[in-house]
């Protein structure tokens, strides 16, 4: 299997972008529809993030989360940005939609209304979008490694 690409190269500090095409979440939400089993709408959707296979426990613990998302796009949500860091509601929402902002890693808390990084969850504002954290995955040097992502390399 090939290497994923994140984002382009050269741009430093810009978060990678994940921007799954209309036909990935149209596959979604007809898997949904179709009352597929939770793992196989789980299986698509992780293909739709360019994942590769996971282990079979992970994929149940996941399709636990996945119980109570509406759509693919909640799903993605409750994976990448989770719950709202500072009162904890449950369904924030990523800001790819969001107008100025248009940043699908940037998290919003619908309750409470907050901007947060979805990688390290320091608090943002709109004025100001971009993670202040210097220690954030965000911000390290291009080509940095995700933390964690050693388990998922197939080379
Ligand atoms: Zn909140
Ligand atoms: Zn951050």
């Amino acid at each position: 299997m090939g290497k994923k690409k994140h984002g382009k190269s050269g741009v430093g500090s810009k978060p990678p972008e994940w921007r799954p095409d209309e036909f990935t979440r149209a596959r979604i939400e007809r898997l949904r529809a179709e009352g597929a089993p939770h793992e196989e709408v789980l299986r698509a959707g992780l293909h739709a993030l360019g994942a590769p296979e996971m282990p079979p426990d992970l994929l149940r613990e996941l399709a636990g989360m996945m119980r109570n998302a509406k759509s693919g796009e909640e799903f993605a949500d409750s994976i990448f940005i989770g719950d709202c860091p500072f009162c904890g509601f449950e369904k924030a929402t990523n800001c790819e939609d969001e107008p100025g902002i248009e940043n699908p890693m940037v998290g919003y808390c619908p309750a409470c209304k907050a901007l947060f990084c979805s990688e390290c969850r320091t608090r943002m504002t709109r004025e100001k979008s971009e993670c202040a954290n210097p220690d954030c995955w965000f911000n390290a040097p291009e080509g940095t490694p995700y933390p964690g992502s050693e388990h998922f390399r197939d080379d």
